[in-house]
């Protein structure tokens, strides 16, 4: 991902690199490449233009530092801009007073949220938690035995309706989950929630009904950044159906070409908190916004 992007902003700013000073008429240039590279990018449009407009100013602005050349101090423009689009900080979970603190994930199905429910077990209890994963997911025939076995490899434990058991209602489950989190000393409980291909208003009430039987601490909308501009329609779909406290970007490790990675801070108002690389376990980790940055300048 991101690499016609970095190769373009490479040319950009080569093409700058013999400047003694920067006009007007050369910050014009710069930024309508840099906006092209976006657009090429699948960055949506509001973002491109709220980014070109951020970079012209500054770079049109007095913070013209003697120890960096006109081609650095561009580099250095973009950079903190990207850093700033990507959402600044790193996001970190918040933890309920009491626990268990509740965390729910919802997304469309093939998302990555089931693998991704696995990773963030595994990673939590890493750091020395004692998550518990539910499969509120009813609706997909497999999907209770597959977060079965994500809960294996990530060797946490998983609360599921026993097979054959009748029980057919997810917020049910999940609030059942609670009391068996509290009754077992859980610390963590990650809800798994049903998917659907598209947009879809039952999927969406369902996942509404359990954020209301639950209270989730932070509600989080997986998405995979391989779908491209659809990323941004389905987050604000997801926005406005269920809400969320944070996007987990899954499939970064695919070639897509990355514009939903750094559109989705800037048209939901939510933070990225975490990222997935791979179909393992391990391809998972918080979400840097400064790593991420210079991965697209490096
Ligand atoms: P769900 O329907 O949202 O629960 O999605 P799943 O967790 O079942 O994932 C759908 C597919 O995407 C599976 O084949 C996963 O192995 C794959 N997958 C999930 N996350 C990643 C990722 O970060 N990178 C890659 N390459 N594949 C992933």
């Amino acid at each position: 991902m991101f690499e016609t992007l970095s190769d373009r902003l490479t040319s950009v700013f080569s093409s700058l690199r013999s400047k003694g000073r920067l006009s007007d008429a050369d910050i014009d240039a710069t930024t309508r490449e840099i906006r092209i590279a976006l657009l090429e990018a699948d960055v949506a449009l509001p973002v491109v233009k709220a980014f070109v407009a951020q970079v012209k100013e500054r770079a049109r602005g007095s913070e013209v530092s003697q120890a960096l050349n006109p081609a650095q101090q561009v580099v250095k423009i973009v950079n903190d801009e990207l850093i700033g689009i990507l959402g600044g900080e790193t996001r970190r979970l918040r933890f309920a007073k009491t626990p268990p603190t509740v965390i729910m994930l919802a997304g469309l199905q093939g998302a990555g949220k089931t693998t991704l429910a696995g990773k963030l077990a595994r990673w939590l209890r890493e750091q020395g938690h004692a998550p518990m994963l539910v499969a509120a997911d009813l609706q997909r025939p497999n999907a209770v035995q597959q977060l079965q076995v994500v809960g294996e490899r990530a060797q946490v434990a998983v609360f599921a309706p026993e097979p054959g058991s009748g029980v057919g209602d997810p917020v049910a489950v999940a609030r059942r989950s609670l009391d068996e989190a509290r009754r077992l000393n859980h610390d963590i409980v990650i809800i798994d929630t049903a998917g659907r291909l598209g947009i879809d208003q039952e999927m969406m009430r369902q996942a509404a009904d359990i954020r209301d039987a639950v209270t989730p601490d932070e509600t989080l909308f997986v998405v995979d950044a391989m779908i491209g501009q659809d990323a941004v329609t389905t987050a604000q779909a997801f926005m406005e159906g269920v809400g969320f406290d944070g996007v987990v970007l899954t499939k970064l490790d695919g070639d897509a070409r990355g514009g939903a990675a750094l559109s989705v801070r800037h048209i939901t108002g939510r933070p990225i908190m975490f990222a997935s690389t791979g179909e393992k376990l391990e391809d998972f980790d918080a979400f840097h916004p400064d790593r991420m940055a210079s991965r697209i300048l490096d």
